[in-house]
């Protein structure tokens, strides 16, 4: 373990982050900061927040309040030197999320396109990138989540279903992001496919990749994580080393939520 416990650059901060839907607030002021090259599990009760919380750092969601930055770029909103808060430019929003990239339960596939077109598509329309470029980087990247021989298949013709959800990491890493986000990226599938796509995970982890993970994979957490942090209802209630949040801690509302997956 190379990676682990060297002081790092800050890839994501997080700032006093408020979303809200309508008159409902999901996110109530949100405080997190996360190393380049550091794995986070973020755990919590359905409805806590979590997707939410990603999909503001990814731009997918406005927020109210707060900040979100990226490499230490504010994404979303800046500041005016009046203090007043106003949408960030297109160019900076696109920069942020060239660094991101995401990975949803539920995979959104291209049934029409083969494998490798699926994990080519963004490449070419996106970066622009020559065929030859994007069918060998897509090739490697099939290759590194296991795939490599089924480049010519359909999605549906993998066999039984599987494996989609590691086409659909291959097509994020394919973007060469510096940051992977996971939002339960295992729960839609069957239980015996789940290792593939846990130990691509966690391939990517020893290789340095920074990580949020929203799992219920309490085992995967506990060993890859370096840090797991539980959210409730919109707000982080503790975090720390997967020891201290799954072995030492007295946290009542943790210890009913971890309970509950028991
Ligand atoms: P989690 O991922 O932890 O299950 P979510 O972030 O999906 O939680 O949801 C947090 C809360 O926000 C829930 O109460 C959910 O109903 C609400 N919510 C999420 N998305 C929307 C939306 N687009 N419009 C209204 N409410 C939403
Ligand atoms: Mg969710």
């Amino acid at each position: 373990m190379t990676k682990k416990h060297v002081a790092k650059a800050l890839a994501i901060q997080i700032q006093g982050l408020h979303k809200r839907f309508g008159d409902i607030e999901v996110l109530k002021g949100i405080d997190l900061d996360i190393h380049q090259g550091e794995v986070v599990c973020l755990i919590g009760p359905s409805g806590s927040g979590k997707s939410t919380l990603l999909r503001c750092i990814n731009l997918l969601e406005t927020y109210d309040e707060g900040a979100v930055l990226i490499d230490g770029n504010c994404i979303g909103y800046s500041e005016t030197y009046d203090g007043k808060r106003v949408p960030a430019s297109a160019a900076s929003v696109r920069d942020a999320r060239r660094d991101l990239g995401m990975v949803f339960q539920q995979f959104n596939l291209w049934p029409h396109m083969s494998v490798l077109h699926n994990v080519t598509e963004a490449l070419r329309s996106v970066k622009r990138a020559g065929r030859r470029e994007a069918e060998a980087r897509g090739a490697a990247m099939l290759e590194k989540v296991g795939l490599g021989d089924k480049l010519h298949s359909y999605p549906a013709n993998l066999s039984g279903g599987q494996a989609q959800q590691r086409v659909a990491i291959a097509r994020a890493l394919a973007m060469e992001p510096s940051i992977m986000l996971f939002d339960e990226p295992t729960s839609a599938l069957d239980p015996e496919l789940v290792d593939d796509v846990l130990n691509v995970m966690r391939n990517l982890a020893d290789e340095g990749m920074t990580m949020i993970v929203v799992t219920h994979e309490m085992g995967f957490a506990a060993e890859v994580a370096d840090r797991v942090v539980f959210l409730e209802d919109g707000r982080l209630v503790i975090q720390g080393s997967p020891d201290a949040i799954f072995n030492a801690s007295d946290d009542p509302r943790l210890e009913r939520f971890l309970g509950s997956w028991n």
